[in-house]
This record gives C-alpha cells, structure tokens and sequence, in this order.
C-alpha cells in the first residue's frame, strides 16, 4: 500500500524551508542537460516552472490545450496576487500571511506549506517586477497595494483588474527566452491523455495533437502536472470554459492520489446567473469589495417593488438597507473571506430578501465611495471591471449598485503533494491550482497567483532536483516501451468508443445535468440525504453518458465535441469522488458547509478531533476509492474558531 509521507523538515517554522534547500541534493549543470522533464500546462504554474527549469539547463517540453501558451486560464485572474512585503506599513508580515492563510483555510492545510508560501512571496514580486510587470504604483511611484477578503492589511499586487493577464505575459515572455535558447519545446494544441509510468516511476505522457487527431508518445525523467483546477464539474463557473480536471484525474487512475476533492470555492461576487441557455459565469473582482458594500433591503416591500421594476435600488434610503456583512461581522465587514460572504448572501436570498427576478442576487454599491472619493478613483482602480459589468448588463454600475451572486470558481483539492510538490507517484509532481497544497477549506483571494508561482519559480525548481539527482545516469526515456504501447491503445479504444455510440444526447447536455446535480447537492451547503441523492445520479447519469451520447465528427480533424466529451466523461467521475469526500467529511469547515454541522448562528462547525486531516483517496477501479489520511499539526497557530466578528 502506498504510504502518506509528507516530508515536512524537522526544526522550527521559519527555518524548515532553508534548512531542507540546504540539505536536498542537486543536479550539476552537465547532467542537467541530459535530463528531460515534461510540464503539463502552461498558465502561471507551468509557465513559471518551465521556464525556471529551462534557465537551470534540462530540457523541458511543454503543453497546453489552447492555441499559445499565453491563453491560458491564468490569463482571465483580475485582482492580484498577494506578497508579505508590508509596503503599507500596516505591521504585515511572514507570519501575518502565513497566520491569515491557515485560519482563512479554517485549519486545514498545512503549516510547513503555507508558512514556505509566505516567505517565498516577496520574492515573486521582485521577479516579477524584474520582468517588467507593470504593478499598479502610487503616487510617490512605489508599487500599490490593495485589501482582500480574510485579510486586516493592504498586501495585494494589482495590475488594474488585469493582473493574471500581466503576470502571465511576464512568465510567458521568460518561457519564450527558453524556446529561442532551446531549452524548452513547446507543444500548444496537445492535450494530455494519459501518465506513462514505467517500474511504477512517471516516465512519460500520451497525448493527441488537438488540430489531426493524432496520438503520440512523449517521454521523460520527470513530469508536471500544472493543469489548472476542476471547478468546471459544476458547468458553470467562473473558470475558462476548456478548464478541466482530466490530466489530473489521469494521474489519479494511474496511482496518484486526490487530496480533499469536495473542497470547492464559491465567490461571493459574480454576475448571477441569467437563464438556461448560458454556459459560463463572470467574476467581479473581490477587489471591488474595497470600495463596494453589499447590501439587500431591509423590508420586503422593498425587494418586491426593485423586483417589479417600480422603485431603483438608488431610490432605498440609507436606513432601509441592511448592509449585512457589516451588520454580522463588524471586525472585517465586506471583507471577510468567500465562504463567509457567499454563505451570508444565500442566508439573505433564501430568507426572501434577492433582488432580481429568482431571487438570487445581492447589491455590490458604491455609492458610499462615490460620495466620498468620487468618479475618477473609481475609474483609475477599478475601470474596466465597471465597463464589463455595464457591457454584460446594460446597467451603469457608477449609477446604479451591481447585482452579484455566488458562483463556482476554484478547487481547493487537487493532486496530493508533499512538501517537495511531488505526488504519490515518484517523478510525478503536481503545482498550482492542480494541487491541493496550500489553501485548506478555503482559499483567500489573490492567493493562487501567489501560490502558482511560488510553486514554479521557487519551489519545484529546488525540489525536482533532489528526485533527479538519482537518475541522471538513466538514459532517455524509451518511448517504445510496451508501457507507452498500451496507454496508447486504451486512449485509442476510449475515443472509438466515444465516437461509435451515436446515442441522441450532446455532451453538452449532460454536462449540465451534472451541474445540476452538483451545485443542488455538492454546492453551497451539503447535507447526508442530498451527497448520497448526488452519488446515485451521477453513477446513473455515467451509464447514460457512455450509453447515449453522440459526438459528432472523427478523430482526424479538429474535434471540439470529441475534446469536450473525453473531459465530462472525467468529469462525471469527479463529481462523484467530491461527493463521496464530502459524504465523509461530516463537519462544515471553510467553503464545505454540512448542514448538519453548524453553530445557532449558521456559521461553519468544525470537528477538530475527528476531522483534522487532509482526505487523500486512492483510485481502486470499480470498487469504492479508498482514503487515506494525512493528520494535520498545528504548533504555531492557535486552532480556534474562526472569528470575523470582533
Ligand atoms: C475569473 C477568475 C479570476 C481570478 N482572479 C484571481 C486573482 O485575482 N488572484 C488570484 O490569486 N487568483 C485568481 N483566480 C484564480 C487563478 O486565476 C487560478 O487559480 C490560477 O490562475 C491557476 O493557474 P494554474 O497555472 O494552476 O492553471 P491554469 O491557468 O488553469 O492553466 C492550466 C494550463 O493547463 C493546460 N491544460 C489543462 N489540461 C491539459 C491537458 N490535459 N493537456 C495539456 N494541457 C492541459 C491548459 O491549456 C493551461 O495552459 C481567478 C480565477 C478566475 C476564474
């Protein structure tokens, strides 16, 4: 059986990451180069670590679905990236951040991890700053901070609401330094579809070029997984639409195994939902809850006549709104995380009180710093989020408050990984969101860019180095193994499969059954009747899946249907192991709420003493997955309830 170890160093927190760098082997220069390493995916995570990797000497192939590197879902991140750099003088500091990010993920997460992913913050700042990054500055020219959710202190790095986009074309302008020097190989419009292991060791990946249908064989000494997260189970979601959990869940068939998988992250502020016919979501930057304050009516009348159309939500006076955060949770108001806010607006909406047409909306106003910083702050700090919110809605948001609701939009769980980012499987390593490292129960905003890159700049690259010190003398991987042989043939069988069923249901329709299933049952509050309701649909929904489903085309042609189909028939087989995990997980904490598990006032009710591991599960084909537990210690955080009241 396989073991959990999580290879957390011995001695004191602040001296684990220095003292292991210290200690772990490294690979000389001249063996560097005669080592090849795959990296899967190619947004901040990959990017970052593909062309860190390639400026060390090994040789790097890299892939992504999309068509350039730079598309990636990283690409779409708005409000910034978080760094302990106390800019703001404000008493931020490493332990700050480390503090804020364990109790942020109510107390499920690692402390070695998160406390190596503070200190390591400010060097991404630095390099990105190096690369030409254009971080939003302030008057005086240095660079500007701005607050987020879970946090007391200004320590988020912005570039506009632009800051993925920035990011990404500062680590894709790295990666493409590498291509010209030959170190990396980029592979865009190849999807992974399978994990080669050779003497169970990852040795290789199978993929198919995404534009002839082919299928072909790549292999190395290592490979990294930096495929994004599963949030697009759900359907719908704030997530790029080719967002998908196959390549990791590949990883999981093959042995690797799945760490907390039911713990998904709900926003707080999205545009809600507008009909049936809609298959993604739009975020609006928790920045916005800067400035923002969010607010329902306090009477009815009120919400019914905003509903009819017959009164504006600028025509409620001061006194008849119940700002709620503010009213619930004094100490850090419209700031307080995602899973507290996104739970408080349900609270509202399910009492009657949503102020669209369903019910399921909330005011974001910024009438209050209208008044008081005027139009042009407004503009210089959040100008493009308004544009995109008038262009969607019609509504000027400068006039009128904007209407938000929660919606899916990050994975939580992911690939287990120990403390040298390495999965279950030796030489496979998984990094960023595809991972389940850092975040716990719930992740704070503008901590993924954060965590993605600390992984890929500063982290893998040391780590990797340790496993590859012991197989430079092992020569290139033979791609004519008869392990690649027969990963390639069950990939083949499966697209035949597929494409030979012609039953009378789109992909796409059974997706969004699975969406429906999930958000209803898996969603913003889970209960023991609705995760064991979810388990039967879904198993029910997979027969009719490969029972009924038709996509069209072949696999010799660019074959969108043909992409989608392959990544809901993973789908379906997530959304079922989330279930089951939070089937287990019979305690509410961070984004997964047990309603069985909660205090008078509808806040989240830990278990500590029967709760407090990571849930790693282990595949075992068709019987039930297995878990494994990875206790969580807590010696320099104090474990308390989560407090954001006082
Ligand atoms: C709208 C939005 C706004 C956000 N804003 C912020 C923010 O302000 N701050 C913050 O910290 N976080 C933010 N996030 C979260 C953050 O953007 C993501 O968590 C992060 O960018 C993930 O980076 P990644 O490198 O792990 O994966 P991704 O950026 O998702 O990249 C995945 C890569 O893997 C490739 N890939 C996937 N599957 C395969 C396969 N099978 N074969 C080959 N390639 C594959 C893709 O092509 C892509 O290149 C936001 C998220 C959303 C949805």
């Amino acid at each position: 059986m396989t073991e959990l170890i999580s290879k957390v160093p011995e001695g004191p927190l602040a001296e684990k990451w220095t003292n292991h760098k210290a200690h772990i082997r490294v690979v000389s220069p001249a063996n560097k180069k005669k080592m090849e390493i795959i990296v899967i995916g190619t947004g901040l995570a990959g990017a970052s670590a593909a062309a860190t990797l390639g400026e060390l000497g090994y040789n790097v192939k890299i892939f992504c679905i999309s068509d350039s590197p730079r598309r990636a879902h990283s690409i779409a991140a708005q409000g910034g990236i978080n760094a302990a750099k106390n800019y703001q003088n404000d008493n931020d500091s490493v332990y700050r951040l480390f503090y804020d990010t364990i109790k942020g993920g109510d107390y499920r997460s690692r402390e070695a991890n998160v406390y190596r992913l503070a200190e390591v913050s400010n060097n991404i700042i630095d390099q990105c700053v190096a690369q030409g990054v254009p971080f939003a500055r302030d008057y005086g020219g240095l660079l500007d901070n701005r607050s987020f959710g879970g946090a007391q202190v200004s320590r988020t790095f912005y570039a506009r609401g632009q800051t993925g986009q920035q990011l990404l074309l500062g680590a894709y302008a790295a990666l493409n330094r590498q291509v010209a020097k030959g170190t990396v190989k980029s592979y865009p419009r190849h999807e992974m579809l399978d994990l080669v292991l050779i003497n169970g060791e990852a040795k290789g990946i199978i993929a198919r070029d995404l534009t002839t249908g082919e299928i072909q064989r790549f292999g190395a000494h290592a490979v990294v997984v930096a495929s994004g997260g599963y949030g697009n189970t759900y359907f719908l979601s704030t997530n790029a639409m080719n967002s998908n959990g196959s390549a990791a869940w590949q990883c999981y068939k093959k042995g690797a195994f799945f760490a907390n998988p039911c713990f998904a992250q709900i926003h707080p502020t999205c545009i809600p939902v507008h009909g049936d016919q809609q298959s993604k979501l739009t975020l609006m930057s928790e920045s916005l809850r800067n400035d923002g304050r969010i607010w329902v009516p306090k009477k009815l009348e009120d919400v019914e006549a905003i509903r009819k159309g017959t009164k504006k939500p600028s025509d409620i006076a001061e006194e008849d709104r119940d700002y709620y955060l503010e009213r619930r949770y004094p100490a850090f108001g419209n700031l307080v995380p995602r899973d507290v806010a996104s739970r408080a607006a349900k609270e509202r909406c399910d009492a009657g009180y949503g102020v669209n047409d369903q019910g399921l909306a909330v005011f974001l106003d910024f009438k209050t710093c209208m008044e008081q910083k005027g139009r042009k702050y407004i503009e210089e700090k959040y100008g493009n989020l308004f544009q995109m919110y008038e262009e969607i809605n019609d509504v000027d948001p400068y006039k009128e408050p904007m209407m938000i609701f929660p919606a899916i939009h990050y994975t939580m769980g992911g690939l287990w990984v120990d403390y040298n980012l390495q999965t279950t499987i030796p030489g496979l390593y998984a990094i960023g969101e595809a991972n389940f490292s850092d975040h716990g129960g719930n992740r704070l905003g503008a901590s993924a860019l954060m965590q993605g890159l600390a992984d890929g700049y500063f982290i893998l690259p040391y780590t990797i180095g340790d496993y590859l010190a012991s197989k430079f003398k092992e020569p290139k991987t033979d791609t004519n193994a008869p392990e690649f042989e027969e990963a390639e043939n069950r990939i083949k069988e499966r697209i035949n499969k597929l494409l030979s069923i012609k039953g009378k249901r789109t992909v796409d329709s059974i997706h969004k059954e699975l969406g429906h299933i999930m958000w209803e049952y898996v969603g913003m509050a889970r209960n023991e009747a609705g995760l064991k309701k979810a388990i039967g649909l879904i198993k029910d929904l997979k027969k009719e899946f490969w029972s009924n489903v038709y996509v069209a085309g072949d696999n010799e042609h660019f074959n969108q249907e043909l992409e989608k189909a392959l990544r809901v028939a993973d789908f379906l087989e997530i959304g079922e192991l989330m279930a089951y995990d939070a089937l287990n997980r019979r305690e509410s904490c961070g984004g997964h709420f047990r309603e069985e598990m909660q205090t008078e006032e509808g806040e989240t009710k830990r278990d500590d003493e029967n709760f407090m591991y990571v849930a790693a599960w282990e595949y075992k084909g068709q019987e039930e997955p297995e878990l494994h537990k990875e206790p969580l210690e807590f010696k320099y955080c104090k474990v308390a309830t989560r407090n954001y009241k006082d």
